[in-house]
């Protein structure tokens, strides 16, 4: 069954372990933040650092796995359409659009998606890491570190397929960033299989 999450907004659901997540851009150039938490312990949750540490770099793809700040595999990515996606910032919020984008009105973002979506889970917003931002083209110049978001090089049906490796709690949203999806706020589609 393919769920589909609307444009700037947010899921959370459990998946199991031995469960595949497959997150799909139906549309093209749009971003989805991915948060996976332990069902057995919310205190153990995904964590860029230790992922990005052990893969020996930052953009990972198929056969590379979602670490948790305890060092256990949470997801493995085991299918991916696309090839680039970001682990290095944090999910865009209010503070985001006042911040880079100076909106007197910040919409709440994926962080506020995200926290109002894992709630009924007793997943507050502190404990919101950085997310992994499927799909999210983020270049780095590799003599300064400079960062800039490029459009998604996601076209329409592409897709990353997750393996899960214990029983997790999903963050997923359809990102509220306009840099970060070529200024075009789309849906976000998902499936779960056994
Ligand atoms: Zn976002």
């Amino acid at each position: 069954m393919r769920h589909t999450i609307p444009p700037r907004s947010g899921a959370a659901f459990t998946l199991e372990r031995g469960q595949r997540l497959t997150v799909i851009d139906p549309e093209g150039e749009q971003v989805a933040d991915l948060l996976a938490f332990s069902r057995s312990d919310i205190d153990e949750v995904i964590s860029s650092g230790r992922s990005l540490d052990y893969a020996s770099r930052i953009f990972l793809t198929t056969g590379d796995a979602l670490y948790s700040n305890r060092s256990n595999v949470m997801l493995r990515i085991v299918e991916d359409t696309v090839g680039r996606h970001d682990f290095l910032l944090t999910p865009c919020s209010a503070d985001t659009f006042r911040i880079l984008y100076d909106d007197a009105e910040p919409h709440r973002g994926c962080f506020g998606n995200l926290a109002h979506a894992l709630a009924p889970y007793g997943i507050g917003p502190d404990r919101i890491p950085v997310a992994f931002n499927v799909f999210m083209n983020v270049a780095v110049d590799g003599d300064t570190g400079a960062l800039a978001v490029r459009p998604p090089l996601s076209r329409a049906g592409d897709r990353i397929v997750f393996e899960a490796e214990t029983d997790l709690i999903i963050g997923l949203t359809a990102c509220s960033a306009p840099q970060s999806n070529n200024f075009a706020f789309k849906p976000i589609e998902y499936e779960i299989s056994s």
